[in-house]
């Protein structure tokens, strides 16, 4: 341990460090993993800095802690490493010991020590401990700090020499006025435990690793009889054996012990008993338990080490007083110390002066003979004060203890023992108190239980409180979502019903109990009503009313549907009888009664609650939280590991069981409790929620769960035992990919050939269960068969690893190998993350390409391979040529202290293998994003070294390379987008489709990704990404009817993962379809009269126009120009239709248009060189952000308030690519004004003068806003003048105000209402907090307007008559829908979609917002600017698809966590932002924003926008086109300072 004599400050300190010294094992339990114990902290800190213990017999010899929360069961978790030999300990407060006694009685014969804090700490109840006192372990009791100390090494000194469990419970509040002491000297401790027994014990192995058999382990001491002349030595060795029945308690050992037992190795730890000569004895054993007296000596022995080694003097009772007192007390209770010294300075008149004290300090076997020994002969009378506060019996178990020692045993001369009940006595009342007491001691008739101070304890109580997770009430909100009224929740924590008590968490048998009971009640219930029908004294319609609800009685639905009635004229009728009535108001309905339990009921099923519940064969339904997270469970150790309380209850029989989500999916856990609720019997529900800490953020808690229910650990699943009888499947599974147990449980009733004859699309994932695929053997056999090929080359063997993340270093591995391969080399090209690295000496010639990710790290499939070999001293690469190419920017880290992180990864690596023994074939290659031709230029030099020192680079006559296929030959062989995308759905063996397949589909309206999430777990089981599809609808200018509201609804239902985002194009966007049902959702989308053509892909995308929620007759008009012109730029392949609408016969579904012939007259064969976007905004109102797209169009009012016409501005557009000054954001520049009539026209030439004059060899350079740029906006527009054959006008006045949103209800001139939801970046989903999808799709069932998407991703109810507002009002506010109180910042603010699904994002986006958001509104409210607009952006990538170059402050993501901060953005778009930081994590952003927010409350002007002021302020220079976006940035300016 690192400093030795540290000052120890308080019980749990020395405790922890005693503790951490003695063991190898430390289970710190904790009431919650957020919340720190008293030892917690501590321990941490000494494994934190890898201290070592004494007796951990680690390799690294640190122990090991294991965090265990109050509520799962912990000491479940010390049985499998004490029977692995293990030393164990575990810190914890009292709360867990009265549900752990089954544990205890296990354990009490296993040299386990529980150090325990008595709870609440102020005012602690030791009935914890007399409760558990007979479970058979010794229990020592500790006072002050000092004793703390002392006490807890004797524990572990003694529970090794013993071989038995040791209590050591100690109350911290009684030491709080101790002085610091120095730690233990480490010798000291040493000495005590007696090393020699401790690795005795860690050489043996316990045996059974089934906890729930009973072992019948008993304690034993073995004794060596020596016969020799007559005289009987012996050595005693105490052992762990095995009788045949159990459990024992070793102060009344009934069995006898010899059968079965199993000699140990370990030593005796009584060791001064006498030697035995072995030439001239005859030995004799015999084994017996270990007895009282035996612990006796044991202890006697170390406090006599003790007390030789530092002075202190410990016995099994201690008293403190004069030797002639008469009167004593006897205390087992907090605070011995204030009693001592309140007697100790009595005046002589005081009735307690020269009193004496008692206290036990081995409490647990009680030695009565010590306790006589100790009282001094002259006490005539004792007080017994106990501090008791759950009383079970009359009288207190140390009274009884002290009654039957002293008046029955040879006690001495007591005459009088009187107990008390000790209560909380406040320092100042003690006096007072033991005036009390000894007054009642000395009467003539004294008081038994007497209470003596406050019973309650003081007023604000210690205790923590068992609280329920956070995380976990998401269940509990869906249960009285789908209950409401109905829901009867058994044991809920916190309710009167919960069991022991509100600090104890529920166990099942009583929560069973308590639903059994309240079904009698009902019962009774039932009958009391039946009676009261006839009632005089209750109203006429009261009675009839009673009378209809009790006729319905046995149908359910009817009976609640008169409840409510019925409860309202009860509630009128106000007689006697009706009140009484009322008192039970819950029994009219008929309940859904619940029982909700954590997965620590998992461990013991046979014998727990649960069982009980499913035997019962009542019509209860038990929830159970599974909360621990995937990466956990998948490694759990196997003999902790839980049972499966789903596959336990589906053998039963007799039980409806599920297996939910709530992070997987919302409508699943729905489907399920409803069906538990209807089935008529035992319903079990298993839900995940897993977390490693109750703090953890929802993103944790969504990715673990997507992992476990991906992989199959935690399958989705319904199971009805009755749908057999109904012609129905009784297994229903709800996810793709299961474990192994359910597999083989389905197998056997031959349910799982039907699921996969139902779903044959599932067969591959069901055959290929969890856990039977293995990453390693996958990469060797890779490896193998690649070997094989090139064994019939001749030529020099090169190997060729690459760690990429954007794909460069990859491609050029594999041009690399090609040339390689050209020159005759027999060449190998891997992934580093595939490599088996123990092959690495074997290599002759071995070259790495690694790019640079993060902050100098390896790109994420080169981790592995570097994390297995940078510590690495083993590999001998004496014979290995290697040499490595880094690819990096050396720019990327402005701060010159982070400069060395450029090329890093190479470099490092470069470093490694040298030292390793390797000989560099080339000095390492650096390519620099900042080169003339980037990386290449650093590469061009590197590769001919690489060839000269192979010898092949004077090879004559290499074949040409071909020309990397570009998506311009894509597109042209495509045969007008059709490709192979037909054969490619139609491939079961993968979820993904080709490659040029996926860039076709982006002209269908859909983009194939894979769940970023699962990447990583995925590649480790060796399984392909999890593929799925986004599709993206066309809908110009965002207006959906109700009736397709609800058809887009089903999509996300029935083909996607439950939920809709609203992009920033005003448009629906589905995640997660996979390939097999993505005909069928595209066949969905276009039922609803919808398409998805060219919502992607190099042509016109959708068109959007303002929502405009106040002026109806204008959205009208310029709603139908937005129509008008996303039809006239339609691509007219007929490729869509046939791929994705013809229907089970070959037919074309219904559709809107037709193409007969592929003809593409506006696009041609190879369509636009890039994207192309178009907007229409309505002044003021830029909330389609008019500046930032190929072509911005703002409308123009008439007159007579119509739309006569358009300013058309051009070459708008968002995407850049990091660290590449080439590319830059654009606004839109002004081409001119033109008629409404003639604006599609004026739009189609502007699209073709960019098809005809965009690049098409770069598609970095291929938008609009460069064309532009290259050819000067005046060359532009006369371009397009020359095509249309007009000449734009002048552009008219305008003038915008803001590009937000203005939320809540607003009336057109109409006098017709909309009203605009806020949706937080665009998601619609449901969440147990907020059921904004259901409420939406209940709202769209009624509402006869229609929907408008805005370009912000928010919605708006529009047209909704004043006649279907009240109705329309109560829906919004039954489903939570109509808060838009957020903060201006959040309502202003928006997101890209990003992780999981985008392919392109760094960094989280959608996901991630919200959270920085509510971290910063703390400021915004401090200083007053609740209301305040400010416009905040974040996108994953700088494909900027949420328009960040345009907001006020944005953030770009860079890498994971790491952002590009941009500062002075317009505030209604019209002006781009500028970078200021440049990859900023969380902290940062938080200390920029912080003060800045601050000083823009305080310092800005009048009516001042946050991006204007950070230019005025000179945070930022403005930026004031697309050109100017990289100069004057302000971290280069720092940088330069
Ligand atoms: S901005 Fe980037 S990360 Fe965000 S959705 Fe667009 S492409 Fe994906």
């Amino acid at each position: 341990m690192a400093a030795a004599n540290v000052e120890i400050r308080s019980p749990g300190e020395a405790v922890a460090r005693i503790s951490y010294l003695s063991s190898d094992v430390i289970v710190s339990v904790q009431s919650a993993q957020s919340i720190e114990s008293e030892f917690s902290s501590h321990l941490r800190r000494y494994a934190g800095r890898k201290d070592r213990g004494l007796v951990a017999s680690s390799e690294s010899g640190v122990p090991e802690i294991e965090t265990v929360r109050e509520n799962s069961d912990p000491l479940l978790s010390v049985f499998a490493p004490i029977r692995s030999g293990k030393l164990v300990s575990v810190t914890t407060s009292s709360s867990i010991l009265v549900l752990s006694v089954p544990h205890l009685y296990r354990l009490a014969n296993l040299p386990v020590v529980i150090h325990v804090s008595l709870q609440p700490s102020q005012y602690p109840d030791f009935s914890s401990i007399t409760s558990i006192r007979n479970s058979g372990f010794t229990f020592l009791q500790s006072e002050t700090l000092q004793e703390a100390q002392d006490i807890a090494l004797t524990a572990h000194a003694l529970a090794i020499k013993s071989g038995k469990g040791v209590i050591h419970f100690f109350n911290a509040g009684s030491s709080a006025r101790d002085s610091d002491l120095p730690s233990e000297d480490e010798s000291v401790v040493k000495d005590l435990l007696n090393l020699d027994a401790v690795r005795s014990f860690q050489n043996i192995k316990i045996g059974s690793t089934d906890i729930y058999a009973d072992n019948g382990r008993i304690a034993t001491i073995t004794e060596v009889h020596s016969a020799e002349n007559g005289i009987s030595t012996s050595m005693e060795k105490a052992e762990v054996s095995s009788i045949s029945e159990g459990p024992i308690n070793s102060e009344a050992p009934s069995k006898a012990s010899s059968a079965g037992s199993s000699k140990s190795d370990r030593e005796s730890s009584v060791d001064d008993k006498d030697s035995i000569s072995s030439a001239t004895t005859v030995e004799q054993t015999t084994t017996r338990p270990v007895t009282s007296d035996d612990i006796y000596n044991f202890v006697s022995t170390i406090w006599n080490q003790l007390k030789h080694r530092v002075g202190r003097e410990y016995t099994p009772f201690q008293y403190f007083g004069p030797a002639n007192a008469e009167d004593a007390l006897f205390i087992f209770g907090s605070d011995v110390g204030a009693f001592k010294e309140a007697i100790g300075s009595a005046k002589s008149g005081d009735v307690y002066a020269k009193a004496g004290v008692i206290t036990a300090r081995l409490y647990r076997p009680w030695l009565a003979s010590k306790l006589t020994a100790t009282i001094p002969k002259s006490i005539k009378r004792l007080a017994v004060l106990e501090q008791i506060r759950r009383k079970t019996t009359k009288w207190g178990p140390l009274l009884l203890d002290l009654l039957t020692t002293l008046k029955s045993g040879p006690g001495g001369g007591v005459e009088t023992i009187v107990g008390h009940q000790l209560g909380y006595i406040a320092p100042d009342a003690i006096q007072q108190a033991l005036r009390g007491v000894f007054q009642n001691l000395k009467s003539e008739r004294p008081i038994q239980n007497l209470e003596v101070g406050n019973s309650e304890g003081p007023s604000e109580s210690g205790e923590t409180e068992l609280s329920q997770p956070k995380v976990e009430s998401a269940y509990m909100k869906i249960l009285d979502q789908i209950f409401g009224q109905r829901l009867y929740l058994a044991n809920a924590i916190g309710s009167r019903d919960a069991g022991v008590s509100a600090s104890i968490a529920s166990n099942p048998e009583f929560g069973f109990g308590s639903l059994v009971a309240r079904k009698g009640h009902r019962q009774r219930f039932l009958s009391e009503v039946q009676a009261s029908t006839s009632s005089r004294s209750l109203g006429n319609d009261a009675k009839a009313a009673l009378s209809k609800w009790a006729a319905s009685a046995g149908d359910d639905k009817k009976l609640n549907e008169v409840t409510d009635e019925l409860i309202a004229l009860l509630e009128a009728d106000q007689s006697t009888k009706s009140k009484d009535l009322l008192a039970n108001k819950g029994l009219f309905r008929t309940e859904s009664p619940w029982l909700v339990g954590s997965d620590a009921w998992a461990y013991d099923l046979g014998n727990s609650g649960v069982h009980h519940v499913i035997a019962s064969g009542e019509n209860v339904n038990v929830l159970i939280i599974d909360s621990t997270p995937y990466s956990e469970g998948a490694a759990a150790d196997a003999a902790r590991r839980k049972k499966d309380i789903g596959l336990y209850a589906m053998n039963y029989g007799n039980a409806y069981v599920a297996s939910v989500a709530v992070y997987s999916s919302y409508t699943q856990v729905l489907q399920a409790m409803i069906e538990a609720d209807q089935f008529d019997g035992p319903s079990v529900v298993v839900a995940y929620l897993p977390y490693f800490k109750e703090n953890d953020s929802p993103l944790t808690v969504l990715q673990e769960t997507k992992k476990a229910v991906d992989l199959g650990y935690w399958p989705l699943y319904r199971w009805n035992p009755r749908n057999d009888a109904r012609g129905e499947e009784n297994f229903a599974l709800d996810s793709e990919r299961i474990k192994k147990e359910l597999k083989d449980f389905l197998a056997r009733d031959n349910h799982l050939t039907q699921l996969m004859k139902r779903n044959p699309e599932f067969s591959s994932n069901l055959a290929q269960d969890y856990g039977s695929e293995v990453r390693a053997l996958q990469k060797r056999k890779a490896k193998n068969a690649y070997a094989q090929l090139l064994e019939g080359l001749f030529g020099a063997p090169l190997t060729i690893l690459f760690a990429s993340d954007n794909g460069n270093a990859e491609s050029l591995a594999k041009r690399l190998g090609n040339r390689g391969k050209a020159r005759g080399l027999k060449t190998l090209v891997m992934a580093m993350e595939d490599y088996p690295l123990e092959d690495l000496p074997s290599e002759d010639n071995i070259v790495f390409l690694s790019s640079t990710a993060g902050q100098g790290e390896f790109p994420q499939n080169g981790r592995a391979f570097w994390g297995a070999i940078k510590d690495n001293t083993e590999l001998d690469l004496a014979t290995v040529n290697f040499s490595v190419f880094a690819l990096g920017d050396s720019h990327y880290w402005p701060r010159k202290e982070d400069r060395h992180y450029y090329n890093k990864p190479g470099k490092d690596l470069d470093r490694v293998l040298a030292n390793l023994g390797g000989k560099r074939l080339a000095d390492i290659g650096l390519g620099d994003d900042q080169d003339p031709d980037g990386y290449q230029t650093g590469y061009q030099n590197w590769e001919p070294a690489i060839w000269q020192s192979l010898g092949v680079d004077k090879v004559e006559g290499l074949p040409d390379e071909p020309p990397p296929i570009t998506n311009e030959d894509i597109k042209l062989a495509s045969n007008f987008l059709r490709g192979t995308i037909e054969e490619g759905l139609l491939d079961p063996t993968t979820a993904a489709i080709s490659a040029p397949d996926q860039q076709l589909t982006k002209f269908h309206g859909t983009y194939m990704q894979d769940d970023r999430d699962l990447r990583d777990e995925r590649k480790a089981a060796g399984l392909e990404p999890a593929y799925s599809f986004m599709i993206r609808c066309r809908l110009p200018g965002g207006v959906s009817t109700p009736k397709q509201w609800i058809q887009m609804d089903d999509v996300s239902n029935n083909f996607g993962n439950e939920t809709m985002k609203l992009t920033t194009r005003q448009t629906f966007q589905f995640h997660g379809v996979v390939k097999t049902k993505l005909k069928a959702a595209m066949r969905g989308i276009n039922q609803a009269l919808m398409t998805t053509i060219a919502a992607c892909g190099d042509v016109n995308r959708n068109v959007m126009c303002s929502s405009l929620p106040t002026a109806s007759a204008y959205h009208r008009d310029v709603y139908r120009c937005s129509a008008k012109i996303s039809d006239h730029l339609l691509p007219s392949t007929t490729a869509y239709h046939e791929i994705w609408l013809k229907d089970e016969n070959d037919k074309k579904t219904q559709v809107a248009g037709d193409a007969v012939q592929d003809y593409e007259p506006l696009y041609g064969p190879t369509y636009l060189p890039r994207k192309f976007k178009i907007t229409i905004a309505v002044p003021p109102h830029n909330d389609t952000d008019v500046y930032a797209h190929d072509i911005g169009l703002i409308s123009i009012k008439g007159k007579d308030g119509r739309l006569v016409g358009f300013n058309l501005l051009a070459g708008g557009g968002m995407g850049v690519t990091h660290n590449n000054k080439k590319t830059y954001p654009r606004t839109g520049s002004m081409l001119g004004y033109v008629s409404k009539e003639e604006v599609h026209i004026a739009c189609e030439k502007v699209m073709l003068v960019q098809r005809d004059h965009g690049d098409r060899k770069n598609r970095k350079h291929a938008r609009l806003k460069y064309t532009m740029d290259d050819m000067g906006v005046d060359v532009f527009r006369s371009k397009v003048e020359d095509l249309w054959g007009q000449q734009f006008e002048k552009p008219k006045p305008f003038k915008f105000q803001s590009n937000i949103d203005t939320f809540g209800w607003q009336k057109d001139e109409n006098g017709l209402n909309h009203f605009t939801f806020f949706i937080e970046n665009g998601r619609i989903e449901d969440t147990a907090d907020f059921p904004m999808k259901t409420g939406l799709r209940e709202i769209a069932k009624v509402h006869r307007g229609e929907f408008r998407l805005t370009g912000n991703q928010h919605l708006i109810i529009s047209n909704v008559d004043d006649a279907d507002l009240s109705k329309i009002k109560e829906m919004m506010s039954k489903y939570k829908l109509g808060n838009y109180q957020f903060s201006g910042l959040r309502l202003s603010s928006s997101a890209c979609v990003a992780f999981p699904t985008c392919g392109l994002a760094m960094a989280e986006s959608e996901r991630y917002l919200p959270e920085l958001i509510s971290k910063l509104e703390g400021v915004i409210e401090e200083n007053g600017m609740r209301q305040d607009s400010i416009v905040m952006r974040m996108t994953g990538c700088p494909n900027g698809c949420a328009r960040p170059w345009l907001a006020e402050v944005a953030f770009v993501g860079k890498a994971y966590g790491a952002y590009n901060m941009y500062l002075g953005g317009g505030y209604h778009g019209q002006r781009l932002n500028k970078l200021y930081r440049n990859s900023i994590k969380e902290h940062e952003i938080l200390d920029i924003m912080k003060p800045l927010l601050k000083r823009y409350s305080q310092e800005r002007t009048e009516g001042e926008h946050f991006g204007d002021f950070c230019i005025r302020i000179g945070m930022i220079k403005e930026t004031t086109e697309g050109k100017t976006f990289h100069d004057d940035v302000a971290e280069e300016e720092s940088d330069e300072e």
